[in-house]
């Protein structure tokens, strides 16, 4: 979807929503001048201007009431509209205090807007038969709701003060309401190239170092951008990640992977492994493992021939749900990898406790083996350890002939990098297969 379709454009004096209507959008003014008006006594009353930057109707979004006001351009306006859905989505993904603070401090207003109307309502009958003594309670009234008011105000800006938004005094900086623009395109560009199928998986050869065979693969996604540039995932899984979007993105890299491995043991009758990377945020899922399940089914994939890999993040944040989530893929019969072991919390402690059958050693550690006596001495110690394990190892990052003999020299077992291949489409994949022994990329 083309950006310009989240952007509208509002004459003067037209409606940008009226009273009664559903709360379906919020807005962020981009340029003009919105006048937000209620209608009470047959009279039309101005309760705010608002002009580049503030936002308008996200009350009716967060409350799912009607608008209780209605928004008119003043002069030609443009507005960035945020859904209603979006926004649904984004509460619901949301840290559960953030949700309950949310919700308590709308309660809050609500009761607060209610209590100021009556007080205000009171006033303008005693305009009317000016009587001094309920005057004076009014007045204190007043003076006691407009400071809870202000409290409340005080303790949301604390709350949720950040430096950017502690930096400016406005409530939303510049930056904020920026980058709340752009995610709000970004993932909606990333949901369609999903829908429009503009992703693609490329295969990188697990090399078996004995034989300089290929023993497996990695799949590895690749979005092929309308500009004609193939986008690597580190240009969009971080946003797929933080959206939620890699659940359903996850799911059809699963199937299209699932599906190669079937192909290669029945159209071209080779054991090859494939691996699949699951990122944490994909186990929040609770039909995970069940998906995933069909998924293989469905496919016609050997089980033992699928491979899933996930990064110790997973096992750090929430190990009672890796736990229990790891071992059920254990018991639907695939292969389990931890990923890019050495560069996060990397304790042994924790390992013998999750069933997995491979160790991915970095890249990082596989290059400095060539600079560092004590990177060499880590990378056999791993080596070692997870044998011990009963885990296979697989060196990540294999660049150069001398790291393919010392991680031989190790006994690796397994390794992938550039120096043997890099990441290729499925055609090519299979051409490589067809070689005895791998054509060193060099
Ligand atoms: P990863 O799982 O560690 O994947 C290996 C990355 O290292 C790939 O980058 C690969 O192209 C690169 N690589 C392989 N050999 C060499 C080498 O010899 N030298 C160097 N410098 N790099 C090498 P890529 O494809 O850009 O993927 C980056 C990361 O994106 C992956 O790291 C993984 O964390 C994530 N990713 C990729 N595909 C998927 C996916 O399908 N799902 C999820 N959740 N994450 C994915
Ligand atoms: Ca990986
Ligand atoms: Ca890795």
């Amino acid at each position: 979807m083309d950006p310009i379709e989240f952007q509208t454009t509002f004459d003067t004096d037209q409606y940008i929503f009226s009273e009664g209507d559903p709360g379906d959008c919020a807005y962020i003014i981009d340029t003009g001048m919105v006048e937000v008006s209620l209608e009470k006594d047959g009279r039309r009353h101005v309760m705010a201007t608002l002009t580049k930057g503030d936002i308008l109707g996200e009350m009716a979004i967060i409350d799912r009431q009607p608008r209780s006001a209605s928004a008119r351009a003043i002069v030609p306006t443009v507005v960035t509209a945020i859904p209603l859905d979006y926004i649904s989505q984004k509460i619901e993904q949301s840290d559960p205090t953030v949700r309950m603070f949310l919700r308590l401090a709308m309660a809050r207003y609500r009761d607060m807007n209610a209590r100021l109307g009556q007080v205000f309502d009171e006033l303008s009958h005693l305009q009317e038969d000016a009587t001094v003594g309920t005057y004076a309670s009014t007045t204190m009234e007043l003076k006691s709701v407009m400071s809870q008011f202000e409290e409340m105000q005080k303790r949301i800006d604390t709350a949720v003060s950040s430096p950017s938004t502690a930096a400016n005094p406005a409530m939303f900086g510049e930056q904020t309401l920026r980058e709340t623009k752009n995610q709000i395109v970004e993932e909606k560009l990333l949901s369609t190239a999903l829908a429009q199928k503009q992703f693609r998986l490329h295969y990188q050869p697990i090399i078996d170092l004995a034989s300089n065979t290929i023993a497996g693969c990695e799949a590895l996604v690749r979005w092929n951008h309308p500009s004609g540039e193939l986008l690597g995932p580190l240009h969009f899984i971080p946003l797929a990640e933080s959206s939620g979007m890699i659940v359903d993105l996850g799911y059809w890299i699963a199937e299209e992977a699932c599906q190669f491995q079937s192909r290669l043991c029945n159209d071209f009758q080779q054991e090859i492994a494939v691996s699949i990377n699951l990122s944490a945020r994909q186990f929040e899922d609770q039909f995970l493992v069940a998906t995933l399940g069909d998924i293989m089914d469905r496919t016609g994939a050997r089980r033992d021939l699928v491979k899933f890999e996930i990064t110790e993040s997973l096992l750090m944040d929430n190990p009672e749900l890796a736990t229990q989530s790891l071992q059920q893929l254990k018991d639907a019969g695939v292969k389990l990898a931890i990923d890019d072991f050495g560069t996060g919390y990397s304790s042994f402690s924790y390992l013998h406790r999750f069933p997995f059958d491979t160790l991915k050693i970095d890249r990082v550690f596989v290059s400095a083996m060539a600079r560092s006596e004590k990177s060499n001495q880590i990378v056999r110690s791993l080596v070692n350890l997870s044998h011990d394990l009963g885990m296979d190892v697989v060196a990540e990052g294999i660049e150069s002939e001398r790291e393919a003999e010392i991680m031989r020299e190790y006994q690796t077992g397994y390794g992938q990098g550039f120096y043997f291949a890099r990441p290729v489409t499925e055609a090519e994949f299979v051409k490589l297969l067809s070689q005895p022994r791998i054509d060193l990329a060099g």
